[in-house]
């Protein structure tokens, strides 16, 4: 799809979900990968999935991203380890449901810690690799919960998918001069694991609000990223790209069309 033969890649939350399609998006391409997560066993098995996929080296680095510390020590194993680094998709995030009216300080630290510090700390974390690299790209996973649409039970997920904006646009100001482009991929509704435990009626619901006509895949938002990485992105910094089959755009459920078989 996108000639990446040669580019360093790091991604968080690349063992599964979205990060893994993104980790894979860039393995096609002909990059070479490193992704993090905490548990040990599902990065072993994406490292198995994504050795597959192209010519590039893939290594994975065991981190909880919620750790300024940890997460400053992985960077440094995957840049030791792809031998520098070109790109960084902070895409790690977490979207535990709690109504407001129960929500406790542990609901709302926990989404915070990993969604906005964690991206935070990683960003921070790459920026001499990026820069060094002369071509740096960072490409956060935020989402369409929080800075476009609203859900119930999602109110403090969607604070912090609107705080990864807020984040994104200082960033891509700080980093310019370094010629570093700092943009987000805005999902919708993408089949994950993740989003699987949400039940099959769910699922259902999501797909009917959708104008296409159907979730989307990791897939999907890796074109997104991968496309954010190539030479032709260079002058993109700063930017949301809602992936999301059209999910935000009706006005009211009547303006979704039946899908044509
Ligand atoms: P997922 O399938 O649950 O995967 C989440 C990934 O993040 C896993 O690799 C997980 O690995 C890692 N992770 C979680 N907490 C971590 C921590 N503290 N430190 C390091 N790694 C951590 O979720 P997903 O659906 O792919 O979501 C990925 C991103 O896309 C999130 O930022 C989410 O907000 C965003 N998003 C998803 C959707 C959707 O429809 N799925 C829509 C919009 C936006 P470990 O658990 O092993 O650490």
């Amino acid at each position: 799809m996108f000639d990446l033969t040669g580019r360093r890649v790091l991604v968080t939350g690349g063992s599964k979900g979205i990060g893994h399609g993104i980790a894979a998006a860039f393995a096609e391409a002909g990059a070479s990968v490193a992704i993090a997560a905490r548990d040990t066993s599902a990065l072993q098995d994406a490292v198995g999935r994504l050795d597959a996929l192209g010519p590039g080296r893939v290594t994975a680095h065991v981190a909880d991203i919620t750790s300024r510390e940890d997460t400053h020590r992985m960077v440094a194993e995957a840049v030791a380890a792809l031998d520098g680094l070109d790109v960084l998709c902070a895409n790690a995030g977490i979207f535990p449901e709690r109504s407001l009216i129960e929500m406790v300080e542990e609901d709302l630290d926990g989404v915070l810690a990993v969604n906005v510090a964690g991206t935070i700390w990683a960003v921070q974390a790459a920026i001499p690799a990026l820069t060094a690299s002369g071509r740096g790209r960072v490409i956060l996973t935020s989402s369409i919960t929080g800075p476009t649409t609203g859900y119930p039970g999602w109110s403090h997920y969607g604070a912090t998918k609107a705080a990864q904006l807020g984040f994104m646009r200082s960033a891509a100001l700080e980093l310019a001069p370094r010629r570093i482009t700092v943009n987000a991929v805005l999902p919708g509704n993408i089949l994950t694991e993740g989003l699987r435990d949400m039940g099959e009626e769910y699922l259902a619901t999501m797909s009917r609000t959708i104008p296409l006509g159907e979730l989307g895949t990791p897939a999907d938002i890796g074109a997104a990223a991968a496309f954010l990485a190539t030479d032709e992105a260079r002058y993109i910094t700063g930017q949301p790209i809602v992936v999301d089959g059209g999910q935000t755009l009706p006005e009211s459920p009547e303006a979704v069309l039946p899908v044509t078989p």
